[in-house]
């Protein structure tokens, strides 16, 4: 079995915890922001709606940005204020509703969830973090102990972004955050440090402070409310000799959780020494042809071809402009050409290569894939019977083609 990490690197002083505890909730219920999801969740007499507004807000979350989120959540809650109401949605629904807010398979997957719940538990939420976890589709390990805490008052603790940020900060954690050694020993840490009493307080108060003072560059330390608990803090104040020898690291290279050896201590970083990511990969590179085919419809106003994506992989089930990825090296005619072909099989009938007009090219950054929409179009005249044997299609206006469920990188296009 690997060695136990230092103590130094752990929160091991129960007095401490209990202060770092107190401080933090204190700095919380005074500063706290307002949110939907917590008006709702405080406000909610129901458990089970209870549950399911902190579930959906930390779906939403995943990824995405709070100011981003507030008014698609403020949407969701309004059309489906009950696990019964989202089962009985459609995925296209779910799909309009979610456009433009990305990683689609979250909707999907919580709308899977609440029929699960609905037709399988008799409506009734899980309650505790193991069983959130096992029993409902999209709810791993994070999500499962924020709703059990935050709804149900399990004493567990949570990891997420933030609360890697601060947790490496407050322990001088150098190695890998991304690494499973690292995440375990965080999870551990989060399970110790969370307040009995108020557990669901204290897992938003780490969270808050991540994304609101000690949060990636320039974090605000002299107003940070455990900064006396924060040893890359104490670091930062002492510099390069701290007169405490806990706070230095623990030794070249046999510590699993001091930053690399190769990577000592850079002081003009101070406490954005941590958290340490191994590097990314860079996203891939992908091109893609699409072409915005356009008629008159039958009011003279322009209608435009979108067809579906398939139910899985990639923005599955959502709409898009007829498109096709295209190799890396293709030279433009070469890709016209394919273009050309991909439409016919649409429409069943020739289209002309050269009667594809390019309009420009769309770049849109997926978090793994650095996408390049190479965009023509192409002016229809007489009327195209499409083949109904290929995926679902239809014919769209400006104001429809903006209210369904298509992806921001369409959008873009
Ligand atoms: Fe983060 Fe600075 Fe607070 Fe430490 S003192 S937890 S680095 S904001």
């Amino acid at each position: 079995a690997p060695a136990p990490p230092p103590a130094r690197h752990l929160f091991s002083d129960p007095a401490e915890v209990e202060a770092l505890r107190r401080n933090l909730l204190a700095w919380y219920d005074r500063c706290k922001r307002d949110l939907p999801w917590r008006t709702l969740a405080a406000t909610e007499p129901d458990a089970d709606r209870q549950g399911y507004a902190v579930w959906v807000s930390e779906i939403m979350l995943q990824q995405t940005q709070v100011a981003t989120v507030i008014h698609y959540y403020n949407r969701w809650m309004q059309k489906w204020p009950t696990l019964q109401a989202l089962a009985q949605a459609s995925l296209e629904e779910v799909n309009e509703l979610w456009a433009g807010l990305g990683y689609y398979s979250r909707g999907k997957r919580l709308q899977e969830a609440a029929r699960k719940v609905v037709s399988e538990l008799a409506g009734r939420m899980p309650r505790t973090a193991e069983d959130l976890q096992k029993l409902l589709p999209g709810v791993g390990r994070y999500t499962a102990g924020a709703i059990a805490s935050i709804s149900y008052g399990q004493a567990t603790g949570v990891v997420d972004g933030n609360v890697i940020r601060v947790l490496c900060r407050l322990r001088c954690i150098g190695a890998d955050s991304s690494s499973p050694a690292v995440i375990d020993q965080l999870w551990d840490m989060a399970n110790v440090l969370v307040d009995r009493s108020r557990p669901g307080d204290f897992n938003q108060a780490l969270m808050e402070l991540g994304a609101t003072v000690c949060v990636p560059k320039s974090p605000l330390c002299r107003e940070c409310p455990v900064k006396q608990h924060c040893r890359a803090w104490r670091r930062k104040l002492f510099g390069k000799a701290p007169p405490v020898p806990d706070i230095e690291d623990c030794g070249v290279g046999d510590c699993p959780l001091c930053p690399p050896a190769t990577e000592p201590w850079d002081s003009s970083l101070g406490v954005t020494n941590f958290p340490r990511k191994a590097a990314k990969k860079p996203p891939r590179a992908m091109r893609t042809a699409t072409c915005v085919l356009e008629r008159r419809g039958c009011h003279g106003a322009p209608e435009y071809l979108i067809v579906q994506r398939p139910s899985s992989g990639l923005l599955a089930g959502l709409w898009e402009f007829p498109s096709l990825p295209l190799a890396q090296d293709l030279q433009e005619e070469n890709e016209r050409e394919e273009l050309a072909d991909h439409l016919q099989a649409w429409m069943g009938q020739p289209v002309a290569a050269k009667g594809l007009l390019f309009i420009g090219e769309v770049i849109h950054i997926f978090s793994h894939i650095h996408q390049t929409y190479v965009v023509y179009s192409l002016h229809l005249d007489g009327d195209v019977t499409l083949d109904p044997a290929l995926s679902p299609s239809r014919w769209v206006t400006e104001d429809e083609f903006h209210a369904s469920a298509v992806s921001t990188a369409m959008k873009k296009v």
